[in-house]
């Protein structure tokens, strides 16, 4: 995803896409022009770099030219008549090949058949690389089409947002949805995820989905998942990647006008981890940041036993099921550092010091998101 000015922008046509549709453009073009030797002509600014890839490919002699339409000064857009800017050769008996970035409305393209209309050419074709049908208003015919697309702004590869974007090699998209923040909580059982959790959901508005809860609340209300859960649970393994995803979607799809996710106990093995992301692409949306509370394993332990005084978690009781649960997240869990670093995503805060000063480092980490 990319931000341009204060929008949000994600990939839409890779650059690979792109290519495939100018060649395939430019084989069609040269097949159908025989020995004819055609004017391009590019309507700047956005067909600059359509221009350059397709003429650079393009197997026979050629001209080149550009042309500008702008907009007379002091006049409205509604009655908007363009004045043409860079067309200074003879096109007589020529055969004149458009080359648009993209059309829509089919404005544009109406200026220029009227500004060809008294040129005399032989043939005026039109070409454009990029079409959105629901858009187009008027009958003017598209001689060749590299790309239908749906009615969404688009950046890059030429277009611009407000002056941004022209020099991206692919295209964007427009996010329709808002943008959200969404975090990773990770470290080991007991590491304070759940704590930490509480004071971020409030200082930054997102909504806080431990899976260990939905687990408990499920176990609590003995629903057939609280009691397949159960049976993992209690041994300090990890319930079975499937139920566990089944639910973390449910339970994201219960609050779809969130701001953003703390997501705390998931994910906990790669498939979970591949999950989210999938999970987060459909809402438009990624993960920002894991950002790990790093504990050492004697302090976990012990924490967790204090706390199984008053929590009345069975997994919390036992040091047995306690060193299993640890014992999990260096075998199964841990490996989510590497999956979450390699892209830049990884951050660790020391889990050790009073609840305030660790929710502050944590902050930091965040604000600097
Ligand atoms: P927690 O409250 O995060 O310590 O989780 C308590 C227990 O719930 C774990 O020991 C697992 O048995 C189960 N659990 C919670 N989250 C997950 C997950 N993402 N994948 C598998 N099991 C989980």
């Amino acid at each position: 995803m990319i931000k341009l000015h204060d929008t949000y922008f994600k990939p839409f046509i890779s650059a690979e896409k792109i290519d495939a549709a100018v060649q395939k453009m430019v084989l069609d073009i040269a097949n159908d022009l025989k020995d004819e030797i055609p004017v391009f002509i590019g309507i700047l600014n956005g067909s600059f770099m359509f221009v350059s890839d397709f003429v650079k490919a393009y197997p026979k002699p050629c001209e080149v030219t550009f042309i500008k339409l702008a907009s007379y000064e002091g006049v409205k857009s509604s009655e908007d008549i363009k004045r043409l800017i860079g067309l200074t050769q003879d096109l007589t008996d020529r055969t004149v090949v458009i080359l648009e970035d993209i059309i829509d409305s089919g404005n544009t393209l109406e200026e220029v058949h009227r500004i060809f209309k008294n040129k005399n050419v032989k043939d005026l074709i039109i070409a454009t690389l990029f079409y959105k049908p629901e858009a187009y208003k008027k009958d003017f015919k598209m001689h060749y089409v590299g790309i239908e697309i749906s009615n969404k702004f688009i950046v890059g590869y030429g277009l611009d947002y407000d002056g941004l974007g022209r020099d991206l090699p692919e295209v964007y998209q427009i996010k329709t949805t808002q943008h959200m923040t969404n975090l990773v909580l990770f470290g080991p059982p007991g590491a304070g995820k759940g704590t930490q959790a509480n004071f971020l959901k409030e200082r930054y508005n997102l909504e806080h989905i431990s899976t260990g809860d939905v687990f408990r609340f499920n176990i609590k209300n003995e629903t057939a998942l609280g009691m397949l859960a159960k049976s993992y649970m209690d041994k300090g393994e990890l319930v079975p990647d499937q139920v566990t995803i089944d639910m973390l979607n449910a339970e994201v799809e219960k609050n779809a006008d969130a701001n953003g996710f703390i997501f705390d106990g998931f994910p906990r093995t790669d498939a979970q981890a591949k999950a989210l992301d999938e999970l987060m692409e459909t809402k438009d949306s990624s993960i920002n940041a894991m950002i790990a509370l790093e504990v050492d394993d004697d302090v976990l332990v012990e924490r967790l036993l204090e706390r199984g005084k008053t929590s009345g978690r069975p997994d919390d009781a036992d040091e047995s099921i306690i060193r299993n649960r640890i014992k999990e997240y260096y075998t199964k869990t841990a490996i989510l550092k590497d999956y979450y670093s390699k892209q830049d995503k990884y951050f660790g805060v020391d889990g050790i010091g009073s609840i305030e000063n660790i929710t502050v480092r944590l902050s930091k980490v965040i604000d600097a998101l």
